[in-house]
């Protein structure tokens, strides 16, 4: 049996996982621990420590000893970059097993969660140039007297808080920019999807990354991650997540030590279909815009506002789709839609479902818990006579569920796009290219398709206008969010004295 297939199978015993620092696996001892059971098997599958503030202190003092001494920031951006290379390689050859672990604690499909991992693979390749290539500016327009110039320099001790919907691929869109440029760092994963943010750790010191560079404690929010968001020696904090505890950690920060922040949060993403665009393409995009991942993404396209002479068409086009991916057991290589991440999630999908019934919206398919004798899986549903004031038009779900919204005009369309607190994605269908243009200049998001969605790449940035969030992680943007920058004065030749 080769190493995917005996992979596949269900772990007989739960593999347990202590937390990571200083290059080095803690044992759990007599620390609490954690069982995560798969959520699409009811089966345990990890055991995690729940480590205690003294434990981040650890954490964070292990990252702080790693900065100051310089072991890497003081390294060429080359060696950086050979580093983060030779991370890129392991992953490939570990590409198997970090999907398994994904797709077991997360529920994603297995073919899905290695799609991701090879994703990942380019975000530490692009970030390897990045470290090579990081610069300030020179200023050489102060006069004969004067030199000057702007350097970029690491942050310090950078803290990441993910969530549970991409545990891996949000982890490597910020790892690889957090250290090129000679950060250190603490990260701390969801509790329910902790196993793969510690297999980087320790896949990095297998690449040669020097000990307390990257450190994970593990853990719930509501205790270890708020110790870290009022931590006094965290220098700054890259936080994805809901956008409720994204205003505690703006919160956090200002009463604290004012550190400097990223914040990823939520999203209600329109996907705006004109009666031009090709219906067919259009169809598969907006229905794998809201079902991939089982629309537990912050850029799910759930808000269809779709030209009116096509909407009872096209909503149908959606709809039998949608009725064709395949839902099912996210260890089975053809699923598409794998289960829902937790129990509370389940629980307000399925909430949202009754309350779009309640308003009055009609449930043009999907809408029920399916049943497959394990685990929890809520099919692909739609929504149409959706009004714009309904909650399942404004709030962001979190699951597959699809709100179609028609338009008359051009202007109605973008209103109808903005209306909304966030501000995270949008596409637009159409074959028009001037018409797709001008939407895109108008529509606020921080990341905008046209005849696609769900798209990019290491090289394109990622991050929210509104409440979606403050600034931006991936490709160049990324890395300089990441460093600070210090200008440098240069006197030459005689003082002309103040005190004659
Ligand atoms: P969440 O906000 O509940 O949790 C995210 C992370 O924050 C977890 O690690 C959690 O343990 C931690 N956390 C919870 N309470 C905390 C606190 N008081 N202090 C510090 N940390 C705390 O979100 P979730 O349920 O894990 O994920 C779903 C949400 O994340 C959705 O709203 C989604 O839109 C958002 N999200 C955004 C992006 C993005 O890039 N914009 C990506 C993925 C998910």
């Amino acid at each position: 049996m080769d190493m995917a297939s005996s992979l596949l199978a269900l772990p007989e015993t739960p593999r347990q996982f202590g937390h990571y620092v200083d290059g080095a696996y803690v044992p759990s001892g007599d620390r609490d621990v954690f069982t995560r059971n798969s959520p699409g098997h009811d089966t345990a599958v990890t055991r995690i420590s729940k480590c205690t503030k003294d434990d981040l202190n650890g954490a964070v003092a292990s990252a702080r000893a790693a900065f100051e001494d310089r072991r890497w920031a003081g390294l060429s951006g080359a060696d950086r970059a050979a580093v983060l290379l030779k991370t890129a390689e392991i992953l490939r050859e570990r590409t198997e097993e970090i999907a398994y672990w994904e797709t077991l604690e997360n529920g994603k499909p297995i073919a899905q969660a290695r799609a991701e991992v090879q994703g990942c693979v380019g975000m530490f390749e692009y970030a390897s140039g990045l470290a090579r290539s990081l610069h300030g500016d020179s200023f050489n327009n102060m006069g004969d007297g004067a030199f000057a110039v702007a350097t970029r320099e690491p942050v310090g001790v950078v803290g990441v808080i993910t969530p549970w919907n991409f545990p891996f691929l949000i982890l490597c869109e910020r790892v690889p920019y957090i250290l090129a440029s000679g950060n250190t760092m603490v990260a701390k994963p969801s509790e329910v999807t902790s196993a793969t943010t510690l297999l980087l750790a320790e896949i990095m010191t297998q690449a040669g990354l020097p000990d307390g560079v990257f450190n994970v404690v593990t853990g719930a929010g509501s205790t270890l991650g708020q110790a870290m968001i009022e931590h006094m020696d965290i220098d700054m904090l890259s936080f994805t997540g809901s956008t409720g505890v994204g205003r505690a950690v703006v919160e956090a920060a200002g009463k604290s030590n004012f550190k400097k922040l990223g914040l990823e949060l939520g999203g209600k993403n329109p996907q705006v279909v004109f009666a031009d665009a090709d219906l067919e393409d259009a169809a598969d995009g907006v229905a794998f815009g809201i079902a991939f991942n089982t629309g537990q993404c912050c850029v799910s396209g759930s808000r269809l506002i779709v030209e009116r002479s096509v909407a009872d068409k096209f909503a149908q086009m959606v709809s039998d789709k949608l009725q064709k991916a395949v839902v099912g057991d996210p260890l089975d290589e053809n699923t598409q839609l794998g289960a829902i991440t937790t129990d509370a999630q389940n629980r307000t999908i399925m909430g949202y479902i009754n309350k779009g019934k309640e308003e009055g919206a009609t449930l043009v398919s999907g809408g029920e818990q399916l049943d497959f004798g394990h685990g929890q899986y809520i099919a692909p549903t739609v929504f149409s006579n959706v009004t714009p004031d309904m909650a399942i038009a404004r709030e962001e779900i979190f699951g597959p569920v699809l709100t179609v919204l028609p338009f008359d005009t051009v202007e109605e369309a973008i209103t109808m796009a903005n209306d909304t607190e966030y501000g995270l994605a949008a596409s637009v269908w159409t074959k028009n290219i001037d018409k797709a243009l001008m939407i895109s200049r108008r529509v606020q998001a921080g990341r905008f398709w046209v005849n696609t969605t769900l798209a990019g790449g290491p090289e394109l940035p990622i991050g929210g206008m509104k409440q979606s969030g403050w600034g931006r992680e991936a490709g160049v943007y990324g890395v300089e969010e990441y460093t600070q920058v210090k200008s440098v004065f240069i006197e030459m030749g005689k003082r002309d004295h103040w005190i004659k």
